[in-house]
């Protein structure tokens, strides 16, 4: 069975740096897949470079068989592969209904797909329906993660990139989140999660990738990298 994506031999540089030099990394349809890796390992960047954001130097990247290496950003948003952002780039003025519906924007199904969608959304995360009407600037920052999370939920994604969905949050939220994210794949989402959280991130994950400073190190079944020793000491606190 090909991947849902399939990436191979991804070069991005800012300038004179060589942010990913040439990673190769593939997504089944169902899985959840982590990306690991400390501060600037790249990992936004992977996914930036995916959402077409970002210009790549050189690879290939295949979304359900086809070619979206040069497919424009709303394009891809389009053909449901959604990335949800990092540090809660949201609208900060609307209000968390009119952000959700932003979410659902590029779709052309019908108004009543869209609410049973928000509904769902409702239902994962009930504090988003307690501040339908609130000012997005004013959630915590727990709540703007939620709402990230529910925007991109609204693009009906079959495949979901998230971008340190549990950064900054308390650990409590972190639970929250994660366990989330496993509801979200059960429903039949694909995910590419991309984590500083190792251990949460592995213990959700089908199989995970280690990227160190633009090159993947590692890469296996998330059950054995959690037990394997050097994944252990770099990202598992020994
Ligand atoms: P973090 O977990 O800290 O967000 P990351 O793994 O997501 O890290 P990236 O944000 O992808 O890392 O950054 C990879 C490298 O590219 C870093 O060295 C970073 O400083 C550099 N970089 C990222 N964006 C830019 C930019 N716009 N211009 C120049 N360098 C950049």
């Amino acid at each position: 069975m090909p991947s849902l994506l399939n990436v191979e031999n991804l070069c991005v540089n800012y300038g004179a740096i060589k942010a990913l030099r040439g990673i190769s990394f593939k997504v089944n349809e169902g899985e959840v897949i982590s990306l690991i890796g400390s501060n600037g390992a790249g990992k936004t960047t992977t996914l930036h470079a995916i959402s077409n954001i970002i210009k790549k130097a050189a690879g290939k990247i295949e979304f359900a068989g086809e070619d979206i290496a040069s497919v424009a950003p709303d394009a891809i948003v389009q053909r449901h592969l959604i990335q949800v952002p990092e540090g809660r780039r949201i609208f900060q003025n609307l209000s968390v209904r009119d952000n959700l519906e932003m979410g659902a924007f590029t779709r052309r199904d019908s108004a009543a797909a869209i609410k049973a969608d928000m509904e769902n959304v409702f239902e994962l995360f009930p504090r988003l329906r307690e501040r339908i009407n609130q000012v997005s600037g004013t959630l915590s920052g727990g709540e703007l993660q939620m709402l990230a999370m529910g925007r991109g939920l609204m693009a009906k994604p079959r495949l979901l990139l998230l971008d340190e969905p549990s950064m900054g949050l308390a650990p409590i939220l972190v639970d929250e989140i994660f366990e989330i994210i496993q509801k979200i794949n059960k429903a039949g989402t694909t995910i590419l999660l991309v984590e500083q959280n190792a251990f949460k991130a592995l213990a959700v994950s089908d199989r995970a990738y280690v990227l160190e400073t633009g090159l993947i190190t590692k890469e296996g079944v998330a059950s054995d990298l959690v037990k394997d020793p050097a994944v252990k000491a770099a990202y598992l606190g020994g």
